[in-house]
């Protein structure tokens, strides 16, 4: 029988676990769904990625009024992924902040975006009616924001691309912790459908070169020690370049995408393959990785329709 679709076939619910990362840190996980972080400061709350919508937002907002009353003043987009901010109208924040880069993603590519990852993966977008439409940022930064809550310091770092082009990271400097977005990805299938290969594995040596004690990767258990925040970004860095160094060799030779793909398997498979969405992203992963290689700095635009031909042209 042929494999579903990406993530058509996943209906497993997840449990989900908030953890207190330091005084002023939290994150909320979901056993590799994705992760939203959270910051009590003197004034107020930030969350950092939405979940995918609304009525599933509710459920982070239950979490932080078992430890705050404050108001959620921030939303940070960590990029511009469906299924990381279409829930941020349920938090009624005063702003909503992310970077330039991830602005011009939103105008360029949102609703195909939007379109196309709520027909891979269903389950990650329950009560998919609540949606509004396509998030927005309020306030958009080049290179980095600061916001003082309160007393407290919170960095907002577009480090460089990455899983995207417009990744931006959230450091709390006085307490060692990093939200990573999906720059980060810990005992989880790593997408890099829309990522820039070259680049990813330097923009995660910054992170490295931040010595984070606690680290909240975009999907996978928040790691709760400086070494296994290390381990966090090792993970990644080692897909990310096994991945890219097969396509890039693939193309040298001459190779189909399609031969790449069944090499790229045979590589990662042994090492990656017990992991969550693995499976759903590697056709993604590989289609972006041969267009680098071939030349095509920046992604194309998944659509519904590009995402469904492109699996039947692998998976098939
Ligand atoms: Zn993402």
């Amino acid at each position: 029988m042929a494999k579903a679709f990406a993530s058509q076939a996943d209906l497993a619910e997840k449990k989900i676990t908030f953890t207190r990362l330091s005084e002023n840190a939290y994150a909320y996980t979901a056993e590799g769904d994705p992760n939203t972080g959270v910051i009590v400061g003197g004034d107020g709350v930030m969350v950092i990625d939405t979940q995918a919508t609304p009525v599933m937002a509710q459920d982070v907002i239950r979490h932080i009024r078992t430890i705050s009353d404050k108001p959620i003043r921030y939303v940070v987009l960590s990029h511009y992924h469906a299924v990381r901010v279409l829930g941020a109208a349920a938090y009624n924040a005063g702003e909503i902040i992310a970077s330039v880069a991830t602005h011009e993603m939103i105008k360029e590519r949102g609703r195909e975006d939007m379109d196309s990852e709520i027909g891979r993966f269903p389950r990650l977008f329950r009560a998919v009616e609540s949606i509004p439409g396509l998030t927005w940022p309020t306030i958009t930064f080049d290179r980095a924001l600061t916001v003082w809550m309160g007393a407290l310091e919170v960095q907002l770092i577009h480090v460089g691309a990455g899983h995207t082009r417009g990744d931006t990271i959230v450091w709390l400097p006085s307490q060692k912790v990093l939200f990573s977005g999906d720059l980060v990805e810990y005992q989880a299938g790593v997408y890099a459908g829309d990522a820039q290969l070259a680049e990813w594995p330097q923009t995660l040596d910054k992170l490295r070169a931040l010595r984070p004690e606690k680290l909240l990767p975009g999907r996978g258990p928040a790691l709760l020690s400086a070494s296994e925040s290390i381990a966090g970004i090792q993970f990644t860095q080692d897909f990310v370049r096994r991945l890219y160094a097969c396509a890039k060799e693939g193309v040298a030779a001459g190779k189909s995408l399609r031969q790449i793909y069944q090499d790229a398997r045979r590589e990662l498979d042994p090492i990656y393959g017990q992991y969550p969405i693995y499976e759903h992203c590697m056709p993604f992963d590989v289609a972006r990785a041969y267009d680098e290689a071939s030349g095509t700095t920046h992604p194309r635009i998944w659509t519904a329709e590009r995402d469904v031909e492109m699996w039947r042209s692998l998976e098939i």
